[in-house]
Parts: structure tokens; sequence; C-alpha cells
């Protein structure tokens, strides 16, 4: 068994609990899902009522008032388990721009509903179809109209959207040729996802590689009350800025998660494999890819860990958080690789698992942050490199 660093009781304790409800969902649901690309409803659920997708929300609003690490841990372990908490884990991290940016009336009227499972805030409309990663170039339009902003636009990529009751949503509110600075005029809204679809709102779902339940959605003169606004008008991007450092870090944290799965896996078949009259994982062939991928897991795993602890301390973290996502990430990779490799022909196979894990770890090199954007932010922001675009 790949152990965790961490020795702190109360983590120990919650990786225990996590990997108990995930014994009840074992690989045959997930290869179910799978292959039906359906959404894990029922392990949602189980991790909502247990209270694991509410540890950041502040005990006043119901949630449990963990910090970060507590969080990383519930997504590490959740992956390590073979299970995938791509189904779930925005609501841990979207939920911070509500709670730093909302007002006391928002925070007061969501979180304690977030909190219990009655409210399902899954879904984070930013990336559009023409502008990628350049999201200050968005265009879907929020206009002002009385005491309600009408939308118009589209949005890609937009996971969960079919299984979320709420949705954050980054829009413009002022046209880019009207304002000085490019990331000025973009605005958050809470959209009440049953209200819209039944006003203008549509959702189709794209089929990917991996079930990960994401969609597009088209917005056509969709009404929705002012005071859904969060924060100030115009200061969107800022917003979405803030929640990031959280959102590289708990992702990275899947990675680990991942990359702890696939060695476990590696290890336990490279010495039960016998070929030519001898266990595989005594070749080095199979060994040093395994050794390899485990010291760069490793290392990421303490990046992780350290711009979690900066994190919470409330220091500035984004050269950390950075690190972990493109080391994790990068780990994950490697040790999926070597798990192929290890298995040879069964690495294929549904069954063994490994080609599913596979294909769900490779997104986190391309979402919700690109490798080439962590790169550039670590040229520009940290080696002091003219900023390349
Ligand atoms: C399964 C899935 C789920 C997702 N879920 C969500 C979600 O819930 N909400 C949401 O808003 N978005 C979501 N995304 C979108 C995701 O964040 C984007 O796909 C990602 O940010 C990359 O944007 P893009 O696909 O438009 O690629 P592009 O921006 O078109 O880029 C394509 C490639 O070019 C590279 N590139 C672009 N510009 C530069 C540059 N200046 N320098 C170097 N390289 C560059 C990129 O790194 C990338 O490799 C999801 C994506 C996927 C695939």
């Amino acid at each position: 068994m790949i152990s965790d660093f961490s020795t702190d009781d109360d983590l120990v304790q919650i990786r225990q609990s996590v990997r108990k409800l995930c014994e009840s969902f074992p690989p045959d649901y997930w290869r179910r899902l799978d292959r039906e690309k359906a959404y894990p409803g029922q392990f949602v659920e189980a991790l909502t009522r247990e209270g694991f997708l509410s540890v950041l929300i502040p005990e006043e609003y119901g949630g449990s008032g963990l910090g970060l690490t507590a969080a990383a841990a519930i997504l590490e372990e959740i992956q390590k388990c073979g299970a995938n908490g791509a189904a779930c884990h925005a609501q841990m991290y979207i939920m911070g721009a509500l709670l730093r940016h909302g007002s006391e009336a928002q925070k007061a009227d969501y979180l304690p509903r977030i909190s219990s499972g009655a409210l399902r805030l899954q879904a984070f409309g930013v990336t559009e179809p023409t502008s990628g990663t350049d999201t200050a170039s968005i265009k879907t339009f929020a206009r002002r109209d009385g005491d309600s902003y009408v939308i118009n636009g589209q949005k890609i990529w937009t996971s969960r959207a079919e299984h979320s009751d709420l949705m954050l949503l980054l829009a413009r509110t002022r046209a880019k040729s009207d304002i000085g600075k490019r990331t000025d005029g973009l605005s958050m809204f809470i959209v009440d996802m049953n209200l819209a679809l039944q006003a203008g709102m549509t959702i189709r779902a794209i089929r990917t590689m991996m079930n990960h339940s994401t969609t597009e959605v088209f917005f056509d003169d969709v009404r929705i009350p002012a005071k859904n606004l969060i924060g100030e008008e115009g200061k969107g991007f800022r917003y979405v800025l803030s929640g990031m450092n959280a959102e590289r870090i708990l992702i990275a944290a899947e990675c680990i998660g991942d990359a702890k799965w696939f060695l476990e896996k590696s290890v336990g078949y490279a010495n039960e494999r016998s070929v030519f009259g001898r266990p595989i994982g005594q070749n080095q062939g199979i060994q040093f890819p395994l050794a390899n991928a485990y010291a760069k897991m490793r290392a990421a795993e303490l990046m992780v860990h350290e711009a979690a602890r900066l994190f919470e301390s409330g220091a500035g973290c984004g050269e950390q958080a950075n690190l972990a996502k493109l080391l994790a990430a990068e780990a994950s990779w490697a040790t999926a690789e070597a798990c192929v490799q290890t298995h040879g022909g069964f690495g294929f196979a549904e069954d063994y698992d490994i080609e599913r894990k596979f294909r769900e770890t490779r997104l986190y090199q391309v979402a919700p942050i690109s490798t080439n954007l962590i790169l550039s932010y670590i040229g520009e922001h940290v080696l002091g490199l003219p900023r390349s675009y």
C-alpha cells in the first residue's frame, strides 16, 4: 500500500471515512457508468450526505469549516480508491467565489442549502468555443434590464450542467471595445438552472473519451434577477482568478490519488505476474519506470502539501499551486503509462480499470488549465521572463 505523508490524526480519520464510503462503490459501478456515460448520482449523494463536499463551507453555513488540506485529502483518497471525483470536485472550489465575493444575503440563502445537499452547485461556465484559454475574450453577454440581466451567448465544456441546480456563470457586462483593460467588464452570476431551462437556456451533452458529463450551454435571452450578480459588476475576472489557486491545488491532489492508484495496481501485478519463470517485477525494464514514476509522484505530493499549507495560511501561493498542478498531472500520467506497460495486454482490458483511469487522468494536462499555460505563468510570474501571449 502506498503510504500518505500526513500523520495528522484528523486527516487520517477523514481518509479512512472516504475509503469506507468508496468501498460501497466498487469497480463494477464505475465500469458500468463509464460504458453508459452515466453520472454517478448515488456516489455524489453519498459524499454529500457524509459532508465531504461541504468541508470548505464555514460551520455557520452548515459546512465543517475545514481547510484546503482536508479537501485535498478527500479528493486524493477518492481517486486513490479508483473512484472519480470529477463528478463533483467543482462544488468544493467554485463555492469559494460565493463565499469570498457573495453578499451576506446570497451566502445565507445558498450556502446552507449547498451544505445540506438541497442545492447542487456543480457547474462553472467560463470557457467558450471561440475564446478558449483566452478568458478575457468571452462573448456571452449579460445586459442589464431593470431588475434583471438578459443573457445571450454560448458556453462549452460546462461540466455537470445537467446535474447541477446552480451554475456560476462568467459573462460580459460591458463590450470589450468600451473598456480600457481587457479583463474588466466581466461579471459573475449565479444561474438557477431549473428556472433558466424554462426561460431560454438549453444544454447539449458532449460525449468525450472519458465519462465526464460535460456539455455545451446556450443562452437565448435568458432573464435572471439582478440580485444574482456576485460582488461588483465588472470584477468577475478577478473573482475567477481568486479561486484558481484552490482549484489547482485540489486537482493536483486528485492527480496524486490517481498516481497512487496506478502504482498500487502496478506493484501488485508486477509481483504476481510470472513470465519466463519469474515475476515480471524482477526485470528492471518493469521496475525502473515504476520507481521513476513513484519519485515524480512523491515530489509532486510535497508540492501539493506545501501549496495547500500556504493557501491555508493566507500567504500568496500562485507559484506553488501552479507547480503542484503541473507536477502532479505529469506524475499521474507517468504512473498511468507505467501501469499500462506493466500490465501488457491486460492494461487494455476494461475489467482491469486501468484503461478507464488512463483516459480519466489524461484530462488534467488540459483542464482546468493546460500545461502550456502553467508553464507561461512560471516563465512570466516566477522567472520574470517577458509575457508570451
Ligand atoms: C472534459 C473537460 C471538462 C471541462 N470542464 C470545464 C468546466 O466545467 N467549465 C469551464 O469553463 N471549462 C471547462 N473545460 C475547459 C477547459 O478549461 C479548456 O479546455 C482548457 O482551459 C483549454 O482551453 P481550450 O480547450 O479552448 O484550448 P485552446 O485555448 O484552444 O488551446 C489549445 C491548445 O493550445 C495551447 N495554447 C493556447 N494558447 C497558448 C499560448 N499562448 N501559449 C502556449 N500554448 C497555448 C493550449 O495550452 C492548448 O494546449 C473543460 C474541458 C474539458 C476537456
